[in-house]
């Protein structure tokens, strides 16, 4: 190896700590910057699609995910009271034995985070990040207690969608969901290999999956979703949660199980989505990664899967190129197609799903019962949801990358 570079990295979600683990194994030294002081298994349940699961597979953790996560062959949805098909994704349609996995969301930070305490990795906690100061050489980050970190070659913003660290861009979406995880009802018949969803139009949507093992109690778990407008959420708390149960039921009378475990719905965690993506991701020194970079709705079950993308792709431009401000416009190279296709398609999908009524509902069914019979189409739906349009890995020749000590090839340029 050339040259290891002294590398910062703030945020400790996915998308920093496998950006840590690839960049560590390739040479460089790094240190993560994260505001918790401990972790906690925070939030809900979220779906590693096939490409991120390659990219883990990549980093040699993989088993864990399959071991406790649930095998996800199916995501479905049926809208009352037609009961027509509002969603079909069969992962069956691509080559292979092709998958997705529900988790806990902690599964696979776990996982990452303690691969990177295993292997040595510098992580400061109790580290508010507020800004970067970025020179030709290199920067630091700041931090909201007024310290500042040590100069870094190389800093990236791995802080998720609401980022100090790159200006205002996007929007807020006007719906988010309200999340819980719950224990798996063995006693009613919800399909254990899909996440499955009951609409009315396209306001009103709940949705169960199924995640594995749940970290707090290694029950079988179940993530438990209700979509819900931002300016609604506090109307609904109000309304009491007799009123919102009895809602729930008349859109899904099985949930009624589900439904015991949540004694009130402020024990449920209200998660607001936001559409943005950073115009310029990188600069000679200084990169954003993940939600950081472009952040969406969840309908498409890419976030996580896009953060260890990014991850995936920053290692191999490190690999190739062994001066930063190369590697980094490589990097960009690499992501940014795939980044703006996810992006329109967000935007196409995201308002058949959540929205007020109209047309839109109406047509979604209307496609949705029109592609589920036609091969070409599944395939193209499978391959949506699965992350690899666009091809996003082919590029990364991600072989032996995640290995200790892959040796850099050099190139010239994209
Ligand atoms: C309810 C919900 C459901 C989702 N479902 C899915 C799904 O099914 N599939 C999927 O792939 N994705 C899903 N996502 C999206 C996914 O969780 C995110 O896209 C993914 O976690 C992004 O990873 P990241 O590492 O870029 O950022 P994050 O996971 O947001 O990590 C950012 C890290 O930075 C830390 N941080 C933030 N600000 C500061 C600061 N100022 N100083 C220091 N540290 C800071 C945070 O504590 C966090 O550890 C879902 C998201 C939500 C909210």
């Amino acid at each position: 190896m050339a040259r290891a570079y002294e590398i910062g990295i703030a945020g400790c979600g996915p998308g920093g700590l496998a950006a840590a683990l690839f960049l560590h194994r390739l040479g460089h030294r790094i240190t993560l910057f994260e505001r918790f002081e401990e972790p906690r298994p925070v939030g809900s349940g979220l779906l590693v699609q096939p490409s991120g699961l390659e990219v883990l597979e990549t980093l040699g953790l993989a088993a864990p995910i399959r071991e406790r996560g649930a095998r996800i062959d199916f995501l479905k949805g049926t809208s009352i009271p037609s009961g027509k098909r509002a969603l079909d994704v069969r992962y069956g349609a691509l080559r292979g034995d092709a998958c997705a996995y529900g988790v806990h969301r902690a599964l696979l930070f776990g996982t990452l985070y303690d691969a990177v305490r295993a292997e040595g990795i510098a992580i400061e906690t109790g580290r508010t990040v507020t800004a970067v100061d970025i020179d030709t050489g290199g920067g630091r980050f700041d931090f909201a207690d007024g310290a500042t970190s040590a100069r870094f070659d190389c800093l990236i913003d791995a802080l998720g969608a609401r980022t100090p660290l790159a200006p205002p861009s996007g929007r807020d979406l006007a719906y988010g969901a309200l999340w819980a995880t719950l224990d798996w009802p063995h006693d009613v018949s919800f399909l254990d290999d899909a996440l499955d969803q009951r609409y009315r139009r396209a306001h009103e949507m709940v949705g169960v999956m199924p995640i594995g093992l749940r970290p707090s109690n290694d029950k079988q778990g179940a993530a438990f979703f209700w979509s819900v407008r931002a300016d609604q959420i506090e109307a609904l708390h109000a309304g009491g949660t007799a009123k919102w149960r009895d809602t729930v039921l008349a859109l899904w009378p099985e949930t009624a199980p589900l439904l015991d475990q949540i004694a009130d719905t402020r024990d449920m965690v209200f998660a607001h989505y936001a559409h943005r993506t950073v115009r310029r991701p990188v600069s000679a020194r200084f990169a954003h990664l993940g939600d950081a970079w472009h952040s969406t709705s969840p309908q498409l079950g890419q976030g996580a899967n896009m953060a260890l993308l990014d991850a995936a792709g920053l290692a191999s431009a490190f690999h190739r190129h062994t001066d930063i401000a190369d590697a980094l416009a490589y990097y960009a190279w690499l992501r940014t197609n795939h980044i703006q296709i996810y992006q329109a398609l967000s935007c196409v999908f995201t308002p058949l799903y959540q929205a007020g009524d109209g047309l839109r509902p109406f047509i979604r069914d209307q496609l949705v019962h029109w592609f589920a019979g036609l091969w070409p189409a599944r395939n193209l739906v499978a391959a949506i949801v699965s992350g690899g349009i666009g091809w996003p890995l082919r590029p990364m020749r991600l072989d032996g990358l995640g290995s200790r000590n892959a040796a850099p090839v050099t190139t010239s340029g994209p």
